[in-house]
């Protein structure tokens, strides 16, 4: 009988991804996915720090196996991802959860396999928390649940230092795959018919300084144009700084590369950015959004920020409203500052009322969904090619996005999932798209 596998995953999609290797090496080890926590031999959490929540939820969830635990003591629970590799949290989940078999944190994923067969044969608690990464392992070899969407990481860890992120200190320093690697794992997924593939990395735009071989993004983009078949590319996520003229005419004559840049800009009072050690400022933003709609006219540029950093006034936050309203960015994805323990920001003064940063993003989420839904509106009557990713069971239709990422639903017969399909737009449901197939290409 199969031993069997629940992954809980939290946080971004970095750590999606690294669950799918976790994934990929239990099932070479013989183990089934399964979706109940009783059916599991091993139950995994692989945690994130990044964000607040995410770090209460993985809590909540470990402290409901206790009594699982004491039902099924040969079940294995096991604790990885950024939180754990922060010291002070190896230590709190250990004396709050005596029942946690494994805790390892982010730079011996790869080796999860060999550390769940000592935990196994010396049935013993295991604690292993490097501090520093090892060599990239070339050998894991995910098992992706994304189908058609496959994520590819090309660097790991990020050497930027904002002053509010504690990913430099969980995910070390820049560390780039070498292109060889990054082209032979495109060329499979293409190969299984995988139509859409992200790359992955904290900032893709750093990729290949590490090497020391002369190869940076734009060349990677451009050889992974000369990749024969039918997908989209994207990537994410990128520094503003380090977003070059060079990467952005790469999108541009690359056939596969999707009509999307994703610009993080946080905040639009130069003020804070500086705070923030983002290390540019409005007018330089300004820059970049003009050069890239220079190059690209019909490039969707979509952005992260962040409200209620430490000593933002409503001064500052204006400056964030009225950028969002000049540049009009094809989506946001909004965040209310959370102070995360060990970084700069977190013991500055000037902490924001909860009730003011409420306020803020209430006001700023507003203003961006008023954008969407005029961007949504300006569809209507166009026919656009969607890749169909999947059935909606509550709304009984079927879902995808265009290649600027709007989300879109129509109806088919057939199961069109993986395909692309020509979507005449009819009307809009707030900010995603209806619509009627026209056609279905392979
Ligand atoms: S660029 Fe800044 S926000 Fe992004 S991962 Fe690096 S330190 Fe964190």
């Amino acid at each position: 009988m199969n031993k069997h596998y629940l992954i809980h995953t939290y946080g971004c999609q970095m750590n999606v991804h690294e669950s799918e290797k976790i994934a990929g090496i239990l099932r070479d080890m013989g183990y089934a996915a399964c979706e109940r926590s009783e059916e599991a031999d091993v139950i995994v959490f692989n945690t994130c720090c990044v964000r607040e929540n995410a770090e209460q939820h993985a809590f909540g969830n470990i402290g409901m196996l206790k009594k699982l635990k004491k039902e099924n003591p040969g079940l294995v629970v096991a604790v990885c991802g950024c939180m754990t590799q922060q010291g002070r949290f190896a230590e709190k989940l250990g004396e709050t959860f005596p029942y946690v078999d494994m805790i390892i944190g982010t730079y011996n994923i790869d080796k999860f396999g060999e550390l769940l067969e000592k935990t196994l044969s010396t049935k013993k608690r295991l604690i292993e928390i490097l501090d520093k990464n090892g060599e990239i392992s070339e050998d894991v070899k995910p098992f992706r649940s994304s189908f058609p969407n496959a994520w590819v990481n090309i660097m790991y860890g990020c050497n930027n230092f904002c002053t509010y992120c504690i990913v430099p200190y969980v995910r070390g320093r820049e560390r780039s795959r070498k292109p060889e690697n990054i082209l032979n794992e495109i060329k499979g997924l293409v190969k299984d018919g995988y139509k859409e593939i992200t790359l992955l990395g904290q900032n893709v735009n750093s990729y290949g300084k590490d090497l020391g071989s002369g190869v940076n993004f734009a060349c990677l983009l451009d050889e992974i144009g000369k990749i024969d078949g039918c997908f989209r590319l994207r990537f994410m996520s990128n520094h503003p700084k380090d977003l070059t003229e060079d990467v952005v005419l790469a999108v541009k004559r690359n056939k596969h590369a999707c009509r999307a840049i994703h610009l993080p800009v946080q905040s639009g009072s130069d003020r804070i950015l500086s705070l923030m050690n983002r290390r540019y400022d409005g007018k330089q933003i300004r820059e970049k959004v003009a050069m890239i709609r220079k190059h690209i006219p019909d490039c969707a540029i979509t952005t992260d920020l962040i409200v209620g950093f430490p000593t933002e006034t409503d001064e500052d936050f204006s400056d964030t409203l009225a950028m969002v309203k000049e540049i009009r960015f094809d989506g946001a994805f909004t965040f209310v500052y959370s102070p995360r323990e060990g970084t700069k920001a977190a013991v500055m003064d000037g902490q924001i009322e909860p009730e003011i940063k409420k306020a803020r993003i209430m006001k700023l989420v507003d203003v961006q969904n008023g954008i969407n839904r005029d961007i949504s509106a300006e569809y209507v009557g166009k026919t656009v090619e969607i890749l169909v990713e999947d059935y909606d069971e509550k709304r009984k239709c079927y879902l995808g996005r265009d290649e600027r990422g709007r989300m879109a639903y129509f109806n088919s017969d057939s199961n069109i999932i993986g395909k692309f399909a020509e979507v005449e737009i009819t009307s809009t449901g707030g900010m995603s798209l209806i619509g009627n197939v026209v056609s279905i290409k392979g």
